[in-house]
């Protein structure tokens, strides 16, 4: 079977493995269909010297599929069904797992496509208990979205942040995958929603999802921005992944008692911040990881009511590099996803 491995830093190679053997008991096999990229993808193929990894490895973090076969014991998966797959070999014993809190787990194996074999091949065998059925409304392209982008904006909106009807939110980096899918959610539950974008054309795309006001982050200080907007009153959550450019601009847009949730730095993992201010302002700040198999069915759910990811391209397996230069390059609007 056709499979992508990395062999070194931005060393990808399309290679033929031997497929995997009938799904044991307890597994089910899948056939790849799509893999949606993300940021991890890229820090995987940049090379990061503290992941422990063994390399070759199949790339591929996210992605959606059709059952293949299914090992003794699996119920409720048929050949054929559309399913998207939890990317973290989690441990399905220790206590986070058993409450549902999958991306706490504290025995977890590593993230699939980043520490171990990811989704970049066309079967794989997976543990049942890993396999998300996908309604039938939903594409298998759409599915692909929701194990990272959707299932972490869904987990970070309102299992993190607790984002409520009426509430005004700072949305960063309207264009992104995660920030179209954290702008349409938003919208969807009656939120006033604030974006940044860095071109004028990603400004009447990010209107179009319905976003109420975009600040071009190049030519407008975005913290004076939601200040005016809010007349000076602040956001109530602030959607964080952009990291040490926005950081504390972001803390200054937040109303007293705001949270910020973030799940991301691609700007630069260091800053530093006002305590002061952290406390006077009563902020609440949540780091967001992942999410839950509980997040990927919510996300499933949208989908099938009309919530769908805004997908910005889709390439062949062969070009996955492309697609992670597109990525780097911000010139996105939506999510970039690979198909085999
Ligand atoms: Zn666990």
């Amino acid at each position: 079977m056709r499979a992508l491995q990395l062999f070194g830093d931005r060393d990808l190679r399309l290679v033929a493995l031997d497929p995997p053997p009938p799904p044991g008991p307890g597994e089910v096999q899948i056939r790849v269909r799509a893999v949606g990229l993300n940021h991890i993808d890229v820090w995987g193929f940049r090379g990061m010297a503290f992941a422990k990894r063994k390399l070759p490895l199949v790339v591929g973090a996210e992605a959606s599929g059709e059952v293949a076969a299914t090992g003794d014991g699996v119920a409720g998966l048929r050949p054929g069904q559309k399913v998207v797959m939890y990317g973290a070999l989690t441990c399905g014993t220790c206590r986070a797992c058993r409450e549902g809190r999958d991306n706490l787990c504290e025995d977890v194996g590593g993230i699939m496509g980043f520490h171990l074999d990811g989704f970049c091949r066309e079967r794989v065998n997976m543990p049942a208990r890993l396999v998300v059925p996908v309604p039938d409304a939903v594409s298998v392209e759409d599915a692909a979205c929701a194990p990272i982008a959707f299932g972490t904006v869904q987990h970070m909106l309102f299992d993190n942040a607790r984002l409520e009807p009426g509430e005004t939110i700072l949305v960063h980096a309207g264009g992104s995958g995660i920030g179209t899918a954290a702008i349409k959610m938003a919208k969807a539950i009656g939120c006033t929603v604030i974006t940044t974008v860095g071109d004028d054309a990603k400004a009447d795309k990010a209107r179009a999802l319905g976003a109420d006001h975009v600040v071009n982050y190049r030519t407008e200080r975005f913290e004076g921005e939601v200040r005016r907007l809010t007349r000076r009153k602040g956001v109530d959550v602030v959607f964080e992944h952009v990291g040490a450019e926005t950081w504390n601009g972001s803390l200054l847009c937040l109303k007293r008692g705001g949270r910020l949730v973030t799940c991301g730095s691609t700007s630069g993992v260091s800053a530093s911040m006002n305590l002061m201010q952290l406390f006077q302002q009563q902020y609440r700040i949540f780091g967001s990881f992942g999410c839950s198999i509980r997040n990927i069915r919510e996300a499933l759910d949208k989908m099938a009511g009309g919530l769908t990811p805004v997908v910005d391209s889709l390439f062949p397996l062969e070009e996955f590099a492309r697609g992670l230069e597109r990525l780097e390059s911000r010139r996105v609007f939506g999510k970039i996803l690979v198909t085999l």
